[in-house]
């Protein structure tokens, strides 16, 4: 089999995109991403070591028997759900979020694919089904394979059907096939997403500050999230669109996402967020099973609640944050309770913090508390 009909055979699969590069050492990757470890750019990231970059930056050093990338991408956008006017207190998830868990989408038909190209090749193949291995190398490989090109938000904007709305995923394989080359388009002047970025999390052209950006720092981060950041948070409670949705090329991004990556419901979009601050363990488990939102967590997902209701300015949200102060099992989400009671203020606010401020047995919680009091 070629190269040519590997990539309809991917296309006919249910892939939106399909390109070739080789599995050669990414052409000063190893260097860029150590350099961006030293700035604290990959700060959180703990597993991004100058090891794994030395190991990301090229396929083989992963894969020895590998000599090409099939590059593959699925769009994940999918028409919002209208917002219901039903007074409902509602936070907002990033679109690729929506659906289920795509890891397991995307094995799956990278899987049926490669069944398929063995029988066209009549032999057994080395092959291996890779997605979000490490998502800035996903990126290095799609853009040399001219699948997309690098947007200076650091995202992959591939056609204008797609925009930049895609899951990347690469099959590695064992047989010669002819590369594909870069595309030739760039962002040109434009800046949007930098000057559009509540976080400033994109100091310059190309360049992600993971821990400023509010994707990171809703899904990934553990813990307290920075009090400066807090407000600039907004309403989302897992990952952050902004720099996508202001992007002209997505303009024209078309309702492509596969079924199961849909939201089924408006709360996949938009969840209640007093029901994300108060669930349970089983709650969490029966409701998030098999679900791409499951990463952050219960802990995590009810924090992001809480920061929510703080910057929605509603006090109809008091009392559920009172409750989630007085009694949440996780000492970062109490926190975070204090601080959106804070912002909130108001007498029943400010009783809910004095009671908590006599009985609270965590420091960190107690500091806020006290922070929240005098704000
Ligand atoms: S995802 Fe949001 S916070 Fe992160 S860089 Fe884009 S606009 Fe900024
Ligand atoms: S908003 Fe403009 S600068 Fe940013 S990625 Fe899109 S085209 Fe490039």
């Amino acid at each position: 089999m070629n190269a040519a009909d590997i990539k309809s055979l991917a296309l006919s699969h249910g892939f939106h995109l399909a390109r070739v590069t080789t599995a050669e050492p990414f052409a000063g990757l190893e260097p860029l991403l150590n350099a961006r470890i030293a700035a604290g750019h990959l700060g959180g990231l703990d597993w991004f070591t100058p090891e794994r970059a030395h190991v990301a930056s090229a396929p083989q050093r992963l894969l020895p028997w590998a000599r090409s990338l099939l590059v593959l991408g699925v769009s994940y956008y999918a028409d919002a759900p209208s917002m219901p006017d039903d007074g409902v207190l509602r936070g907002r998830v990033a679109r690729y979020a929506w659906g289920a868990d795509y890891h397991d989408l995307l094995r799956t038909m990278m899987r049926g694919l490669i069944a398929e190209i063995e029988r066209g090749a009549g032999r057994p193949l080395m092959a291996g089904t890779l997605v979000d291995t490490a998502r800035i190398v996903d990126r290095a490989a799609a853009a040399r394979a001219g699948l997309g090109w690098y947007g200076k938000n650091t995202c992959i904007i591939a056609t204008r059907d797609t925009g930049s709305y895609l899951f990347l995923a690469e099959v590695p394989l064992d047989l010669d096939l002819e590369p594909d080359a870069p595309l030739r388009k760039s962002c040109g002047t434009c800046a949007a997403c930098m000057a559009a970025c509540p976080t400033h999390a994109i100091p310059a052209a190309y360049v992600l500050d993971t821990p400023r950006c509010i994707s990171y720092l809703t899904i990934e981060h553990r813990g307290v999230i920075p009090a400066e950041l807090r407000p600039k948070i907004g309403d989302w409670v897992f990952g952050c669109d902004i720099c996508q949705e202001v992007c002209p090329p997505n303009r024209h991004a078309l309702h492509l996402a596969p079924p199961a990556l849909q939201p089924r419901a408006v709360d996949d979009a938009y969840p209640a967020l007093i029901p994300l601050l108060t669930m349970t363990v089983q709650e969490y488990r029966d409701r998030f099973r098999g679900r791409a939102i499951k990463r952050a967590r219960r802990e995590g997902l009810a924090r992001n609640a809480a920061v929510a209701l703080g910057n929605s300015g509603d006090r109809a949200a008091v009392p559920a944050l009172a409750a989630a102060l007085a009694s949440h099992d996780a000492a970062h989400v109490r926190t975070h309770a204090a601080w959106a009671l804070g912002q909130l203020g108001g007498h029943t606010a400010r009783a809910a913090l004095d009671r908590q401020r006599a009985t609270e047995p965590d420091a960190g919680v107690q500091r806020e508390i006290i922070e929240a009091l005098s704000a």
